[in-house]
């Protein structure tokens, strides 16, 4: 990975000599104009091709009309890199589940969290939202005891068009803009850092989302926060604590064994530092396990000085675990301790639970 910032102007594969950037999706400008001379065409058919891809949604580079029928012929066969939608279901709160199916079969799962604007007192009507749950890998391979996406094992990172498609075809879905990505699908975003930080580059340039409405989440990577800091963007980090102390994160978290809990916040004090952002702190409640007033207070004790905000989620029930969701006095209790201990606190409560599209169900099945 080079050191220089991904948002650069110039991208340094239009310096390379030998241009292999199929699947076009998730190119700059600067690399489809690079790659059309190189096909022999006017720098300006750079621009077309852009706008054709992220605008209007082309999926063949066959149907660019504005593009001789002869040159649209020899570059028929060249790959955009959408996926083919599998599997589409919308649960009662409108969230629909979709999944996507990649050129070599593998099938991923994307989710479209549409926010309805409300009235509020003053009698405006606050936008609407769009939301995307983008997935990093096919699988996972992290393996946390209360999610269903390491169940299943890891297969493979996607590639930077694979994580931009999946914005498009929600986009596309919905008909209307994307507003929000959260990279909280299945897989952990920071094992694939190269084409995570590709795909933010292009859905922050090329498909127009600022990058305040992007989430990273992650459950940890050893020094992966840190060489994330150094893009200085302003994308949001969401870090998956989920225990307020070493010994009970080991019993949920299989990796905080090699990467302890102190380490790990080293680097998120350090991310603050370094991007001016606080952090998110996200912590599922499991009853009895890690959301008594005594977990509360010690987390509220270690994040004390901290430029970072917590953000609940009750656990969601999956199959293969046999945690509980806490319930409502319970979590109200938790929320209260942390309020009082002036800890900037949120509750998620998941949506897209009853098509098991919420946080943690993902597994790319019906
Ligand atoms: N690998 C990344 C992103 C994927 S999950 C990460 O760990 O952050 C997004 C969030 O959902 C994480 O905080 C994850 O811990 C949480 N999650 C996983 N299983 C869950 C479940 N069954 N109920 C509620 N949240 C869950």
């Amino acid at each position: 990975m080079s050191a220089t910032p991904i948002l650069s102007p110039v991208d340094s594969l239009t310096q390379k000599k030998e241009l292999t950037i199929p699947p076009l999706l998730g190119a700059s400008v600067a690399e489809l104009t690079a790659w059309v001379q190189q096909q022999g065409q006017p720098a300006y058919r750079g621009k077309q091709l852009h706008e054709w891809i992220y605008q209007k949604g082309v999926r063949s580079l066959a149907d660019i009309s504005v593009f001789s029928k002869q040159w649209r012929a020899e570059v028929a066969e060249i790959p955009i890199g959408r996926s083919t939608l599998h599997y589409r279901s919308v649960a009662p709160d409108h969230t629909v589940k979709y999944l996507l199916q990649l050129v070599d079969g593998q099938i991923i799962e994307s989710v479209g969290i549409p926010t309805f604007g409300r009235r509020s007192a003053g009698g405006e009507n606050s936008k609407s939202r769009l939301t995307v749950c983008v997935s990093t890998q096919v699988g996972c391979p992290m393996a946390c005891d209360f999610c269903a996406t390491g169940k299943g094992g890891y297969k493979r990172n996607l590639a930077r068009h694979e994580i931009v498609d999946q914005v498009l075809t929600v986009q596309e879905d919905f008909q209307q803009r994307v507003s929000h990505v959260v990279f909280m699908g299945m897989g952990e975003p920071l094992l694939n850092i190269d084409h995570v930080l590709e795909a933010i580059r292009s859905l922050n340039q090329d498909v127009g989302i600022g990058q305040r409405s992007l989430t990273i989440s992650t459950v940890g990577i050893r020094d992966r926060i840190r060489q994330f800091a150094q893009h200085h963007l302003q994308v949001t980090l969401a870090v998956s604590l989920h225990a307020p102390n070493q010994a009970l994160r080991e019993q949920l978290i299989p990796s905080a064994h090699s990467y302890p809990i102190e380490d790990l916040l080293t680097e998120c004090r350090e991310y603050v530092e370094i991007t001016g952002r606080r952090v998110t702190f996200e912590y599922v409640l499991l009853a009895g396990v890690n959301d008594l007033p005594q977990h509360a207070l010690e987390l509220a004790q270690r994040l004390r000085g901290f430029q970072s905000h917590v953000n609940l989620i009750p656990y969601n029930p999956i199959q293969e675990a046999d945690y509980k969701r806490p319930r409502h006095d319970q979590i109200a209790s938790f929320v209260k301790v942390l309020e009082q201990q002036k800890i900037a606190v949120s509750v998620r409560y998941s949506r897209g639970l009853e098509a098991d599209a919420a946080c943690g169900q993902l597994r790319a099945s019906k």
